[in-house]
């Protein structure tokens, strides 16, 4: 399950744990039942927790990601700090991150858009529509892009660590991590960051992760979308 983001990213489902009976099956341990097949009644009981905040059972389901996304991006999504049950009495619930390091890897990818949006007038940190100077703005990108480039091998050349020759590239450079979070957290990502407020190259990404998560988890995530939002 893997779908290509902007022009040179990912979203890929490594692995996951649990189904929609997951769900179903860590609420009812409270009475010792279990069950083995999701049936229409489960709904309900899915629906009653989504809507009463009973949130843990939903914390069962993990799903670990490999994303490829330029730094930019992922300076947003590293802000989502919160999302995988460990233990009760674990001081902190964070999510599983690991990611690619510059300073064994160079830096190859970078991120070029195909369009060039205008700065929103009624909001600050929002863009609408787009600039009609189209060519000059690719010409500005690949000209910066085509000398950072350069300096940037002419260092590694000169024999300067990777960790420190990365310090001259820009923030459309391509990072990569695994991304393991609950469904809980996951959910919360896709309702904050698929919105019209979040930054369209982030959107693309929370489009294709809630694709997956109605592929994978039918009928938890549609009664999640259907009871607590998108
Ligand atoms: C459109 C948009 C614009 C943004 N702009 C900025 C910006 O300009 N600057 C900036 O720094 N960030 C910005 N953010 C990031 C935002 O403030 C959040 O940090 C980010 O969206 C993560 O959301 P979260 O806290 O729900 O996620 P998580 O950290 O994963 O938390 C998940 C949930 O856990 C609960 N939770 C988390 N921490 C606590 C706590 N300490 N106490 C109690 N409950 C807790 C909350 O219910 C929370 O929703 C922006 C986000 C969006 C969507």
């Amino acid at each position: 399950m893997k779908k290509e983001i902007l022009d040179k990213g990912f979203i890929e489902v490594v692995d996951k744990l649990g189904s929609d009976l997951t769900v179903v099956n860590s609420a009812r341990v409270s009475f010792g039942k279990r069950k083995t097949k999701f049936e229409e009644k489960d709904k309900i009981l899915v629906q009653y927790l989504a809507e009463n905040k009973h949130w843990s059972p939903f914390r069962h389901i993990i799903v670990q990601f490999h994303v490829k996304a330029p730094e930019f991006v992922m300076r947003q999504w590293y802000k989502h700090v919160v999302g995988i049950e460990t233990s009760s009495s674990y001081p902190t619930k964070d999510h599983a991150w690991n990611e690619i390091s510059g300073r064994y890897v160079p830096v190859q990818d970078f991120y070029y858009p195909a369009k060039w949006r205008k700065q929103s007038e009624d909001n600050k940190q929002a863009s609408e529509g787009e600039i009609p100077e189209q060519e000059t703005a690719h010409k500005i990108l690949n000209d910066t892009m085509d000398y950072l480039n350069l300096q940037y091998n002419k260092l590694l050349e000169l024999g300067v660590a990777k960790e420190q020759a990365r310090i001259i590239l820009p923030l459309n450079q391509f990072t990569e991590v695994y991304w393991t979070a609950s469904f809980q957290a996951v959910m919360n990502f896709i309702s904050l960051r698929d919105d019209s407020h979040a930054q369209w190259e982030i959107r693309e990404y929370a489009i294709a992760m809630k694709e997956f998560m109605l592929e994978l988890f039918p009928e938890t995530t549609k009664i999640w979308l259907e009871t607590i939002g998108k």
